[in-house]
Parts: structure tokens; C-alpha cells; sequence
């Protein structure tokens, strides 16, 4: 029997065996209750960072828990290949820009980059023991579920959900396509806010307005004040003209103008922000472009066409000051929208897009987000929010390349603008290749071209439940897997994946996507701060598993709070180290007992064996709840102090002795909870313990894995041998005092006698006591054999000092010279050389009692009503 644990080699081993034999296979023939994982799929854009291998450990936790509990467990191993993060990688590597290049070229190209990835990714979940299926295994840009996303958008075409309209959105310049309202992230800046001078056209008077945005100033329609502001109320109906555009526009008063912001005149131009778009929509302003799809300045900007924004702002701000109609400039704070895949600020540009109807559902969302258990239930809070914080459809068309193909062609006449709408038996299909089901347009005659745009990302994504379930492709499995199990998640997509599955599943098929949502635990670099390589500040989990081992990786990501921030954390992978040679250590210690039998539970179980056994199915009963609760934390800790401050502090000293004589009760608990503890760790640790449960329980138990073994049991021991908790306060109260001594824990203690009000359990478990501690000769004796005496009486300076100032000195001479045996209550009266007596209470005088037992001073120890007699 080994008795080093080799950790990188064992880690391997197991590893190449659960692959091979196929332990995490879900079987679809099998009809054991199902546990279904949503797993996200993980974006194929780069390597595994710490924070997916925290968030995959923690998925991977429920998974084995759920195993090992009798589910038939549904875990996918799955990767996302989709959407503009990879393309706007590949531009950046390639050094080429998407209108560059042929389309299905730079398809060719994201595919090439995307799948690189993958291989290295799978090993990487593998080298962490994550326990997903490959044989579920799939790929956001197969055909297979490119199809159903396009399946799914022809049923909500068909009930009247998908429509196409000329809206402003917000859109990215850099990456050319619109984006939601749920990928606009909002980064804080500075930059100048201008003052420049607008003319009354009647008096020439100077009015000041002050903007971010004075590139705008071509689509200035409309300036407006608050109706209270009593120094500007005075423009109301007049007219401006703007400054180097020379156009005239009125002024109007609205509640909505900030009179403390700038100089409380506002500007409303097409379109620099959501208010402006709000005010357009308000005062019916026409929408005047002066930024195109591409980020530069269009014909409406006059000179400054063809410029990018950044550059036409600087020259317009040159030009006013040029002509004297720059009051000045001045920093300001603000927060602005950027796109969330390139950080590039988002402009508003009306465009043709899709859109799906989702104001109008906004309540059924809520009512499937209640139908849900959140964990951390707080999170459900995010979703809420959001739901009702949305003001705007949603546009799922994007003007890129690599993503799901919109099954439709469309009449290219502007005034026909027929839609033909791809049939389901033909999906999956890419428009811009197969031709159009018409030659010409059957209403006008012009001509039909497949749709060039692409989907948004999430309208792949949020359907992943129901590609898991099977549905349309196999009723029966879609009946047995939907709804999902669980949908474990990141919570910075709360907005977008969790709220777009529920609100997709809803209008799909009428019903929540799954019965649990866990959200992950957000990680940040040892500092504290978020990881960024442009910091340096990143962690590679392969390094922390190459330096910790993976089952310490493990056990550190099980300590990061759900929903919660935590930084890498040393300590905990330290910790996570030593329980893992404790626990070999331990066994270690069971395997050399046991001799390589398991033993039966014959005769009665001894009482210090119910005792342990008691506390183990605790430990075990509250880290089940814990787990059903997904609260791996707490979990951990429960099995890792009994391991520690239960089994091996205190019972397997006190069970040695039987061991070693072959008690068949020891030999009995021992195996129970030998296999227990590793069968609790396995989630958490899957490596050392199956590499444990191999090297001795593996020739006994059923299973040839212990990750498809039974979960243990809770069983209720008889409550009396709770009550044995006194042997193991007694044990080692003396262990205590042994070590106080500088005694080694081995010497041998010739006589102890033990006094104590109920005996009985001290004296059954005499046995225990004198083979652990070493003692030759145990008595029990009853309290009434030691008499007590005073044994020291000690002046208690900080209020004899005080109070008899001069006198304290001799005082305390004469206290010490006192026999304390012949002190026995207080006060006592002392005489001083002057003839003074005093009379000395508590106050001033402390007697410290001791014992006497058959006439002679003996040390003792008190453990509650107990005297341990030496
Ligand atoms: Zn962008
Ligand atoms: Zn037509």
C-alpha cells in the first residue's frame, strides 16, 4: 500500500480512467430521476482564466453531488462559436476589418480561430476534474443548433413577435453592427464640456448652451429650458440661430431640462443621447443623421463630412473658437455608453433591424422569475430590475458575419419590401448562398435577395435549454428534460442570458426553462482588484493547479462565496492542501487496521464508537443541506472540522487500542466512516479521494467509481452517546495538561483518580481513558474523599496599593507569611507594627483553594462537575 500520495500522477490517472470508462455519461434509455445542468457554453475566444475555473468547479460541485446522489446527471460539454467577440479578435490578429474581405473568407477565419481554442479548453476542464459529457457535447455554430435558433425565430415570426423597423438603436462604429440595451455598458470618463454662443434672432443677444457634443450642432433642431427657471424663461417661443450652422430653432420649455446643468439652455440634437431621442419623439423632430454606420460625420455635417467623430469635434471646437463663439471649456465627469465588446462609445443611428416584441411581456417574464429558486436569492433582484427598466424592443439583427444567418428573403423593391420567410424542413439555410424560393416577386416583380444580416448572439444562447431537451428533434426526451435542473451563470449576464432564455422559452413553448438558477462567484486577482493582462495582475489556474494540485484548486473555489467577489486566494489553497494530506493520513491510518477486510457490525457498539459515529452522521446531515442549498462553503467546512477536531484530534487516539486488538466495533466504525468522509469530499476533491477509495473500499463496494457511489446516509444514533462527549473533554483536558507540563503525550501517568457526580459513562469507557493517556492505575472516588484547604494567599495589589498607601509594604509581608492552610474564609484581620489591625475582605485578599486527598496536597483539573485527581 502507497504511502505517499502522488499527486500529479494520481490526478492524471484518474482522470484518463473516468474518460475512459465513461463515469459521467448521462444515459437517455435510463429512467433514474434526471438532474440536467444548462452549462454555458464557454466562449471560444481565448484560454480558460481563474474566474471560468472557479465558476466550472462550482457547476461541477451539483454535478457530482447530484450523481452521487442517484440522478442520472445531465452535464454538456459545450462551447460557444459565435458573435462579434471572435470576429472582432480576428480582426485584430489578422490586422483586417470585416468589409474587407469576402464574407465567407473571414467566416473561414472565426470558425479556424474559434475552434483552435477548443481542444486545449477540453483538456483544461479534464486537468480541473470538471465531470462534463463529452458524448452531450456540442457547438454554438454546428447546423444542428443554428437550425433550432432558426427554427425559433420562424415560430415567433409566425405568431406575429418578429417585426422589421427603421428605429434609432444603439450602435457600435467600430464593430458596425446595432447592439441591445443589454450590451451597452456604461464607463465613466472625462471630457469637455463646451460653452459656446448661440444668438437670439431678434435682439443678436448672446445665449450660452454648454455641450459634449458640439459636432452635433448640425442636427440642432429645438433648445429648450425648464419652465421654472426664472432667468431663461424669458427665451420661451423665441428664436436661436446656431452657432457655424447659421440655423434658426426655437425654444420651448420642458421639465425635463437640468437647470443646474451647465447653463440650464439645452440643445436637442439627432441624436446624441436617449434624452435627445426622447425629446425627438416628443416634439416629432425628423431625424437628421450626421454619423454614419461607420462613425464619420455624413453630408449633414458640412465641412466636416467624411471626418471620424473625434476628429470633427476637435475642428469644430477650433472653428468656434476661431470666431469667438467659445466661451470656454471645462472638464465634466460622465458616464457613457460603450459597447461592451470593444469599449468603443455608442452612437444612435436609425437603421432598418428586426426586432422582437418584448415590452409587451414583461409581466410573464416576472412571473417565471418567481417560478424560479435564484441562488443567491437576492440575484432574482437583477433580473427584476432590468425587466422593468426596459423601455425598448428588443433588435436581433446584426450586420455581421459570423452568427446564425436570418432564415428570410426580402422584395430589395422599398416599396414592396415582401418577406419571404424560410420553411422549417429547409433550416438549416444561409440566405446569402441558397437562393431565394422566387424568381421574382410575386407581388411586384422586383427582385429577392437573401438577408444579409446575422443574429444577435443571445438569440442563439437563449435557447439553450431547449437544445439541450431535445426539443423538435425528440418529443419524448423533450418531455423527460424539460424544464431544466439548473442554469448556473455569471451574474454580469443576468440582464442578457437569463432574462432573454426566460423570456424565449416563455413565448417558445409556455413554460419555465429550469426549476434553479445558480449565480457564480465573481473572481478578482489576489489584490482584490479586478484582473486585466494589461495589469499583470491575471492568475492561470493551470499554474495553480501545476503548484497546488487540482483538488486544492478545487477546495479554494468551493470557499468562494456564490454571487460574491473573492479574490485568489493563497491561504485557501494552502488549507485545501493540508485537509487533502489529512484525510490520506487518516486513511492511511484506517487501511493499516483494517488489514484489508471490511468488517461487519456484529455485537454492541461501543460507546465512544456511537459517539463519533453520532457527531460523523451530523457532519454528514449538515452537509447535505448544505449542498441542496448550493452552499458548497459551508459544506466543506462541516466535513472538513469533523475530520480535523473530531476524528483525528481526538477518536483515533482514543480508538487505537481496540484497533489494534481487533474490537470488531472499532474496526466496524472506522470503515463506516473511513469511506463517509472521502464519499462526502468526492465532489469537492474528486482525485485523492477516488484514488483512496481505489486503494482499499473499491475491492468491497459495489461501484467501480467512487463518483457513481452512494451518497451516505444520515442515520439517527441513539442520543445517549451525545452524552460520551465527557470522555473526550476528560481525555483531553488531561492531554492538555500533560503538554502545560512538558510532558510527551506518551509518558506514563501512574495513578488518576477521577471524582465525578455521575461516574457511570467515565467508568464504561475506563478502557479509553487509560489506554489514550497513558495511566497505569485509574480510580473513580467520590467527591467527599478530597477536602478542600486554602493553598495560597495571594494580596491583590491594584486595591491594597491605593489604600494603605505606606502601610501596602508591610501589609503584604504579613499576608505572605500567613499558612494558608489555616486561612479558610475571608475577611481576615491583620495587625500592623503600629498596633493597627486591619480587616481584609475580597477586595484585598484572594485565596486560591486546593485539594487534599487522604491528607496530602494533590494537583487537580476541573472539566465542568469533573476532578481529574493527580
Ligand atoms: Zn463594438
Ligand atoms: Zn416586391
Amino acid at each position: 500500500m502507497a504511502s505517499n500520495y502522488d499527486r500529479a500522477a494520481s490526478e492524471k490517472k484518474w482522470q484518463q480512467f473516468w474518460r475512459t470508462e465513461k463515469i459521467y455519461r448521462f444515459d437517455a434509455k435510463s429512467d433514474k430521476k434526471v438532474y440536467s445542468i444548462d452549462n454555458p457554453p464557454r466562449y471560444a475566444s481565448g484560454t480558460l482564466h481563474a474566474g471560468h475555473a472557479v465558476n466550472y468547479t462550482q457547476i461541477d460541485f451539483a454535478a457530482r453531488y447530484k450523481r452521487m446522489q442517484g440522478y442520472n446527471v445531465f452535464f454538456p460539454l459545450c462551447f460557444d462559436t459565435n458573435g462579434t467577440p471572435i470576429e472582432v479578435q480576428v480582426e485584430k490578429k489578422h490586422g483586417i476589418s470585416i468589409d474587407q474581405i469576402p464574407r465567407q473568407d473571414f467566416i473561414k477565419k472565426c470558425r479556424e480561430f474559434a475552434n483552435s481554442f477548443i481542444k486545449e479548453m477540453t483538456s483544461q476542464f479534464e486537468m480541473l476534474g470538471e465531470s462534463m459529457d463529452p458524448e452531450l457535447y456540442y457547438q454554438t455554430d454546428s447546423e444542428d443548433y443554428r437550425r433550432l435558433t432558426q427554427i425559433s425565430f420562424i415560430r415567433l415570426h409566425k405568431k406575429g413577435l418578429i417585426y422589421k423597423g427603421e428605429f434609432p438603436v444603439n450602435w457600435c462604429p467600430r464593430c458596425q453592427t446595432a447592439v441591445a440595451d443589454a450590451e451597452v455598458e456604461h464607463k465613466h470618463r472625462t471630457t469637455k464640456l463646451n460653452e459656446v454662443i448661440f444668438k437670439d434672432k431678434d435682439t443678436g443677444e448672446d445665449v450660452i448652451i454648454a455641450t459634449t457634443r458640439p459636432e452635433l450642432l448640425c442636427t440642432c433642431q429645438l433648445v429648450a429650458v425648464h419652465p421654472f427657471d426664472s432667468s431663461k424663461r424669458k427665451l420661451v417661443g423665441r428664436k436661436l440661430i446656431t452657432p457655424m450652422f447659421n440655423r434658426e430653432v426655437p425654444v420651448v420649455d420642458d421639465d425635463k431640462v437640468d437647470p443646474d446643468f451647465g447653463s440650464g439652455v439645452v440643445m436637442i440634437c439627432t441624436i446624441g443621447d436617449k434624452d435627445d431621442l426622447d425629446w425627438c419623439y416628443k416634439y416629432s423632430l425628423p431625424m437628421e443623421m450626421a454619423i454614419d454606420e461607420k462613425g464619420r460625420m455624413t453630408s449633414t455635417a458640412g465641412k466636416y463630412e467624411g471626418m471620424e467623430i473625434i476628429e470633427a469635434r476637435k475642428e469644430i471646437i477650433e472653428d468656434l473658437r476661431k470666431e469667438g463663439l467659445l466661451v470656454k471649456q471645462h472638464d465634466l465627469e460622465q458616464n457613457v455608453g460603450v459597447c461592451w465588446r470593444c469599449s468603443t462609445p455608442i452612437e444612435f443611428l436609425q437603421m432598418p433591424e428586426w426586432f422582437l416584441n418584448i415590452m409587451k411581456f414583461k409581466k410573464e417574464v416576472l412571473m417565471i422569475a418567481d417560478q424560479i429558486d435564484w441562488h443567491p436569492a437576492y440575484m432574482k433582484q437583477r433580473l427584476v430590475d432590468w425587466v422593468t427598466s426596459l423601455a425598448w424592443d428588443w433588435p436581433i439583427s446584426r450586420q455581421r458575419y459570423f452568427a446564425t444567418p436570418i432564415p428570410l428573403w426580402e422584395c430589395t423593391n422599398p416599396e414592396c419590401g415582401k418577406v419571404y420567410l424560410a420553411e422549417e424542413e429547409g433550416c438549416y439555410v444561409d440566405p446569402t448562398i441558397t437562393p431565394p424560393p422566387v424568381e421574382k416577386c410575386e407581388e411586384c416583380g422586383g427582385e429577392v435577395e437573401g438577408c444579409q444580416d446575422v443574429f444577435d448572439t443571445w438569440m442563439d444562447s437563449s435557447i439553450s435549454p431547449l437544445y439541450n431537451t431535445f426539443w423538435e428533434r425528440d418529443p419524448e426526451l423533450f418531455k423527460k428534460l424539460y424544464p431544466m435542473s439548473l442554469r448556473p451563470q455569471a451574474q454580469d449576464i443576468i440582464r442578457t442570458w437569463a432574462y432573454y432564455t426566460i423570456l424565449r422559452e416563455w413565448l417558445l413553448v409556455k413554460e419555465k426553462p429550469w426549476k434553479e438558477v445558480m449565480i457564480g462567484a465573481y473572481i478578482l486577482s489576489p489584490d482584490g482588484t479586478p484582473m486585466h493582462a494589461s495589469k499583470g495582475n491575471t492568475v492561470d489556474p493551470m499554474e495553480l493547479i501545476e503548484d497546488y494540485g487540482s483538488d486544492s484548486v478545487r477546495y479554494w473555489a468551493a470557499m468562494c462565496g456564490l454571487g460574491e467577489d473573492s479574490p485568489v486566494n493563497f491561504k485557501e489553497l494552502t488549507r485545501g492542501h493540508r485537509l487533502g494530506t489529512k484525510l490520506w493520513n487518516v486513511e492511511q491510518f484506517i487501511f493499516k487496521g483494517l488489514e484489508g477486510s471490511k468488517p461487519e457490525r456484529t455485537g454492541a457498539v461501543h460507546t465512544i464508537d456511537l459517539w463519533i459515529l453520532g457527531k460523523y452522521y451530523q457532519a454528514v446531515d449538515s452537509a447535505t443541506k448544505c449542498l441542496d442549498d448550493y452552499e458548497f462553503d459551508k459544506a466543506v467546512k462541516e466535513i472538513e472540522y469533523f475530520i480535523w477536531h473530531e476524528l483525528a484530534d481526538h477518536y483515533i487516539e482514543m480508538v487505537k487500542h481496540r484497533l489494534y486488538a481487533g474490537d470488531a466495533s472499532a474496526r466496524y466504525t472506522l470503515y463506516t466512516i473511513g469511506l463517509g468522509i472521502i464519499k462526502v469530499l468526492a465532489p469537492f476533491m474528486p482525485h485523492i479521494t477516488e484514488e483512496l477509495y481505489q486503494q482499499f473500499y473499491r475491492q468491497h463496494e459495489r461501484e467501480k467509481s467512487i463518483h457513481i457511489a452512494a451518497w451516505p446516509e444520515f442515520i439517527q444514533v441513539e442520543s445517549s452517546a451525545a452524552s460520551a462527549e465527557i470522555v473526550r473533554e476528560v481525555i483531553a483536558a488531561i492531554r492538555n495538561w500533560k503538554s502545560e507540563k512538558g510532558m510527551a503525550l506518551n509518558t506514563v501517568l501512574e495513578s488518576v483518580q477521577i471524582a465525578a457526580p455521575e461516574a457511570g459513562l467515565l467508568q464504561e469507557c475506563a478502557d479509553t481513558i487509560t489506554s489514550t493517556l497513558k495511566i497505569k492505575e485509574l480510580n473513580f472516588i467520590n467527591k467527599d474523599e478530597l477536602a478542600q484547604q486554602t493553598v495560597e494567599v495571594k494580596p491583590v495589589f491594584k486595591n491594597i496599593g491605593p489604600t494603605f498607601k505606606a502601610g501596602a509594604k508591610e501589609l503584604t509581608r504579613k499576608l505572605r507569611e500567613l499558612d494558608p492552610k489555616s486561612v479558610d474564609v475571608l475577611p481576615i484581620k491583620i495587625t500592623l507594627s503600629r498596633g493597627k489591625e486591619v480587616e481584609l475582605g475580597e477586595e484585598y485578599v484572594e485565596l486560591r483553594k486546593g485539594y487534599v486527598f487522604h491528607g496530602e496536597a494533590v494537583e487537580t483539573l476541573a472539566v465542568g462537575d469533573v476532578l481529574v485527581v493527580f
